[in-house]
């Protein structure tokens, strides 16, 4: 039997200033593995009067994965962490019952930036947990045939990331390093692959930055084709064994989770998301289409 294989196409979405491609969520493609978002950003040159900054809001039953091809980001949280972010590195934080984050421009933050947000829905066993967040400035790497792999999270023919994970899920930068790479898989493991910079060729097929390239369980190998330099994200996991049902920045399993921690967000001194150090503004949006306006 041949493994499946799924192209679809772009989809551009508005992150404060700063337009994204969001390969996932798609309507027929709600996760990938435990991967249930991927926003692509840049590269892009910012502008002086460009706001980049994301200001304070509240997550649910997910871990944020930011990692920057280029630039530089500082996080803050309402545990208090405040953490710069740089190329390479990975900041890893996870919501459980509720946190609430801010990512905001550095002085280099005003010249290029490049990088990408994912969400890892949290399983059953830990997403009423305890909010955590940590940084790793130091990720394994290994050479591959015809790439460089850097693991962000899971491992990778024996690789591991230091990262938490609650899953099993895996997430590699690829470098391609010449005209072709093989990358090994587990075989148990659906994969999705997002192009971050240049092009290449899965399956015969040629895929862009923008595009998810879904590949089902089955694999233990996969062939990349493209230049040298051409730079893949390849997010995989075993399937999420749950539906989630996301709204807003809230992944939850039925629609009155989400109402309640919309409405704790409202409270602004609700001690479920606790207050985020920062300048800015909370963000505040209308409640969910199916809550009653006075909740
Ligand atoms: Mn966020």
């Amino acid at each position: 039997m041949t493994p499946t294989f799924e192209l679809t196409d772009d989809r551009v979405s508005q992150v404060g200033a700063l337009p994204v491609r969001r390969a996932l969520p798609r309507r027929d493609r709600r996760t990938v593995g435990a991967w249930c978002f991927v926003d692509h950003m840049g590269p892009v040159d910012v502008a002086e009067d460009m706001d980049v900054d994301v200001p304070p809001h509240p997550h649910i039953g997910l871990q944020t994965v930011t990692w920057l091809l280029e630039g530089e980001l500082v996080h803050r949280d309402s545990l208090g962490s405040e953490q710069v972010i740089r190329p390479g590195q990975l900041n890893l934080m996870t919501a459980g019952r509720g946190i609430a984050h801010s990512e905001e421009h550095t002085t280099k933050s005003r010249q290029r930036l490049h990088g990408v947000q994912l969400w890892v829905a949290q399983p059953s066993a830990t997403r009423d947990g305890e909010r955590a967040f940590e940084h790793r400035a130091d990720l394994p790497q290994l050479d591959l045939p015809g790439a460089v792999a850097t693991v962000l999270v899971g491992d990778l023919a024996g690789v591991a990331s230091p990262a938490r994970r609650d899953s099993d899920h895996v997430g590699v930068d690829l470098v391609l390093a010449g005209d072709r790479a093989v990358v090994p898989l587990c075989a148990a493991h659906e994969h999705g692959l997002v192009v971050t910079a240049g092009s290449v060729l899965v399956d015969g097929e040629r895929v862009v930055p923008g595009q998810l390239a879904y590949l089902g369980a089955g694999r233990d190998e996969l062939a990349i084709a493209g230049e040298r330099g051409a730079r893949v994200l390849l997010l995989g996991g075993v399937p999420f064994p749950e539906p989630v049902l996301m709204w807003w920045n809230f992944v939850a399993r039925t629609r009155d989770e989400l109402t309640d921690a919309w409405q704790a967000w409202q409270r602004a001194d609700d001690e479920r998301f606790a207050p985020v150090t920062s300048t800015l503004p909370r963000t505040l949006v209308d409640g969910p289409p199916w809550a009653s306006p006075e909740g």
